[in-house]
């Protein structure tokens, strides 16, 4: 997919720049308790205002459902902006209409305002053609730097995208050029990792993936749902026996596209759901109880991925191999991705992981600045790697 990027402006002064951001942050107690998400949109803040540009920064917070709440106001974002930019941040009290035109005609060219929440607006989730041109009537070019909203289409989204010049940001032009050498047009061979708890919810990624990689591990949880479509036992594992046929379909159409599956070979069972639980190695094949439960990957199969990694170019990733939240069921998780990060480092593989148990289970491995790109956008990189459209970038193109 082809869109412009703001390398393809060369000037801005006296024109106002409407940058579609993610300021969804984590708060308790009022304060910002990480504020990545500020800190992701400072290169396109910064490269708009070199070009000249009053900068109009739209963003949504929490879920005010189409009216003003005012505890869901994003005035409090302003002042921590401003101490990371090192330049004064604006506000204003509604996102079109006297309030928003007001403020943003007082901004001095490089000058920086943040609006407020767009979903006080009913038009924002409805994608309402008209609060979509009041948006659009703010702004001369629309640029889009928030990839983790853009698998909906809302007027901020993708409604306003159609109505002025559009452009990705740079972290939105970042995200896609790594999404796009992971699945796009990857270095092969690829291989997959899609781990997690259950293969209901990630239906859709698996079937996409089959048909795009030359091998997939498929670890955690959803493995046992295919382990026993394949007559092996799983005792009280988490298992979905209901997705049997499901998941005998997903292999076969494996084998039709060419992919490799790489299911466990052994397995970690223990009987307790807690840290340290007693737990043994067992070879797949071998007896269960009905107490026992599969929570990781064991040797033998990790010794086998890393094989695979070693042999691929590419690796596309989400979703654990085990229950990484209690050791030493993070035990497959952790090796693969030490293992993945050092052929990353190595230049020998373009490594991309995405998911919010996969960044939090890469953040204990301590690997996610060694891999090549690590995605926090969630919903919007899950429905991607379904193979999924998604609004927010298509208007871009
Ligand atoms: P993501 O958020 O990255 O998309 P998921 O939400 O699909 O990942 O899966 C993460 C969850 O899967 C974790 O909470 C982990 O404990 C669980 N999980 C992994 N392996 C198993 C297993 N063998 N049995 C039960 N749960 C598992
Ligand atoms: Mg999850």
């Amino acid at each position: 997919m082809t869109f412009k990027t703001l390398d393809d402006i060369s000037d801005l002064h006296g024109k106002t720049a409407l940058v579609r951001v993610d300021f969804n942050v984590p708060v308790e107690d009022g304060r910002i308790t990480d504020d990545t998400r500020l800190k992701v949109a400072l290169p396109t803040i910064e490269k708009l205002q070199k070009l000249g540009a009053k900068v109009a920064l739209l963003a949504h917070f929490d879920r005010p459902k189409g009216k003003v709440v005012p505890e869901m106001s994003l005035r409090f974002v302003a002042p921590a902006l401003s101490a990371l930019l090192g330049t004064t941040v604006a506000f204003a009290d509604d996102c079109v209409g006297a309030d928003a035109a007001d403020v943003l005609k007082l901004l001095p060219a490089g000058g920086v305002a943040l609006l407020e929440n767009v979903r006080f607006h009913a038009g924002e989730e409805k994608n309402d053609p008209d609060f979509a041109a009041q948006l659009a009537a703010l702004g001369d070019i629309y640029v889009n730097d928030a990839f983790s909203a853009a698998h909906r289409a809302h007027a901020s989204t993708e409604g306003v995208a159609k109505l002025l010049p559009a452009y990705a940001g740079e972290s939105m032009r970042r995200e896609l050029d790594a999404l796009n050498a992971a699945l796009g047009t990857p270095v092969r061979p690829t291989i997959g990792i899609v781990g997690g708890s259950k293969v209901s919810t990630k239906l859709d990624l698996l079937k996409n993936l089959v048909g795009k990689l030359d091998a997939l591990a498929i670890g955690g949880g959803m493995a046992n749902t295919f382990l026993y479509a394949q007559g092996h036992e799983v005792g009280g594992s988490l298992c979905e026996k209901d997705l049997k046929d499901t998941a005998l379909e997903i292999l076969k159409e494996a084998e039709v596209k060419g992919c490799r599956i790489l299911l466990p070979l052994d397995v970690v069972v223990a009987q307790e759901f807690k840290a340290h639980a007693p737990n043994r190695i067992v070879d797949l094949g071998a007896e269960l109880s009905g107490d026992d439960k599969i929570f990781d990957a064991g040797p033998k199969t990790v010794a086998q991925l890393k094989d695979v990694i070693d042999n691929s170019k590419t690796l596309i990733w989400n979703g654990p191999l085990g229950v990484f939240e209690l050791p030493p069921f993070d035990t497959a998780t952790v090796e693969a991705a030490k293992f993945a990060a050092e052929q990353t480092q190595s230049g020998k593989l373009i490594a991309v992981a995405g998911g919010g148990d996969t960044v939090a289970a890469l953040n204990h491995a301590g690997v996610v600045q060694d891999m090549t790109f690590v995605s926090t956008a969630g919903g919007a990189f899950l429905e991607w790697m379904e193979g999924k459209d998604l609004p927010g970038v298509s208007a871009l193109g």
